[in-house]
């Protein structure tokens, strides 16, 4: 079968691979589809640890084409998409239910062999059934809703909050959608390029925000802003010094900021404890999807999510590889890699 594999540290290559045989407890998947994620560049670049030679690829959509014996809930011909993180199940962690934090934890994709493949083998365990007549594509973004409905359950948003989604990729427009899901009435949504902002209006944002017009706490908190008094719920999917600084600002006294988005290892950003203090700010980090990705699966299954928009390029191993390697396009929010393209 074809794949683009992590040969090592910078070396991507498209490589003929031997097609998985699925053991006992797997389920091998013809891949329909799956999403380049800002991590395969920082695996791509060694920023982020893996254990190459891998074939990447965490955000995979299939056709289960074959079942091991001890396969219970799936059989050849289901639509499927799969959870990649893989818990031990053994670790002090996984025995307090915060498998997430698994001190063994294993990703598909980053570990063991990923979706950017003619198939992907995976223990039964991290699948879940998709309706047959649903897009191919759509089950995709089943793997980066998981990761945001954490982050919305962290924030614990409640009906008739104001929320603020600070980055507009992927992950900002998928919790702008959750935000008003989950009952927030104003949703505003901070991004630099305007094709993004438009979006997020047309998915659900009430307001966005240019955030290079001008100093954002004013323009969203300020005595003439939006939301005079801060947000309830601020949630920061961008992953840059200036959004984590911003989070704890922008929320109203006694709110919520949650960080979704990675810096590098080691990064600091500058927060004035005074500030939590005295204004009692939960500042939260959230980090990948215990327990969500059934839950994902039935928005995407159900329509209640849209990610049709957000799809901006279908494309095919050899342009993958050009795409991990360089830093995204302005404007792009997710390119879908589709075998045999
Ligand atoms: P992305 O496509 O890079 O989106 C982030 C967006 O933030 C950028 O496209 C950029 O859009 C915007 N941005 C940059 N600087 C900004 C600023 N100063 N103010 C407002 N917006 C700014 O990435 P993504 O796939 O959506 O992921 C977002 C973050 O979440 C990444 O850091 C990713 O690693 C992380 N992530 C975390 C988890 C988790 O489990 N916690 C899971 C998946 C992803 P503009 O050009 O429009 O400004
Ligand atoms: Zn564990």
């Amino acid at each position: 079968m074809k794949a683009l594999r992590l040969e090592a540290t910078g070396r991507l290559a498209v490589v003929e691979a031997e097609k998985p045989v699925p053991g006992p407890n797997d389920i091998l998947v013809k891949v329909d589809a799956c999403g380049i994620c800002g991590t395969d560049r920082h695996l791509f670049h060694g920023e982020f640890p893996s254990t190459p030679p891998v074939i990447l690829g965490h955000e995979f959509t299939g056709i289960v084409e074959a079942i091991g014996s001890g396969v219970k809930n799936f059989r050849a011909g289901m639509r499927v998409t799969g959870d990649p993180n893989i818990s031990c199940g053994l670790c002090p962690e996984c025995q307090r239910g915060r498998v997430n934090l698994c001190r063994n934890l294993r990703a598909i994709g980053i570990h063991r062999d990923g979706g950017f493949a003619d198939y992907v083998c995976m223990p039964e365990t991290q699948a879940y059934a998709l309706p047959a007549g649903l897009d191919p594509l759509h089950g995709a973004f089943c793997e980066p809703l998981a990761c945001c409905i954490h982050g919305v359950d962290m924030a614990g948003i409640t009906t008739g909050q104001s929320v603020v989604v600070l980055g507009g990729g992927v992950i900002g427009l998928l919790v702008v959608q959750l935000a008003r899901l989950a009952g927030a009435t104003r949703v505003v949504l901070a991004t630099r390029n305007a094709e993004k902002r438009r979006l997020a209006e047309q998915l659900g944002a009430t307001a966005t925000v240019d955030p290079s017009a001008g100093d954002i706490i004013e323009l969203i908190c300020g005595r003439n802003g939006m939301l005079p008094d801060g947000a309830d719920v601020v949630i920061e999917c961008a992953g840059v010094p200036e959004t984590i600084e911003q989070a704890p600002r922008l929320a109203r006294k006694g709110g919520t900021a949650v960080i979704l988005g990675v810096m590098p290892q080691g990064a600091k950003v500058s927060i004035e404890p005074f500030d939590l203090l005295f204004r009692e700010i939960r500042l939260l980090g959230s980090f990948v999807n215990p327990f969500t990705h059934a839950r994902a699966a039935d928005l995407i299954a159900t329509g209640a999510i849209k990610v049709e928009p957000l799809i901006s390029r279908r494309i095919g191993f050899e342009e993958a590889l050009k795409t991990i390697a360089n830093p995204a396009p302005s404007g792009e929010i997710r390119a879908l890699v589709i075998p045999g393209l």
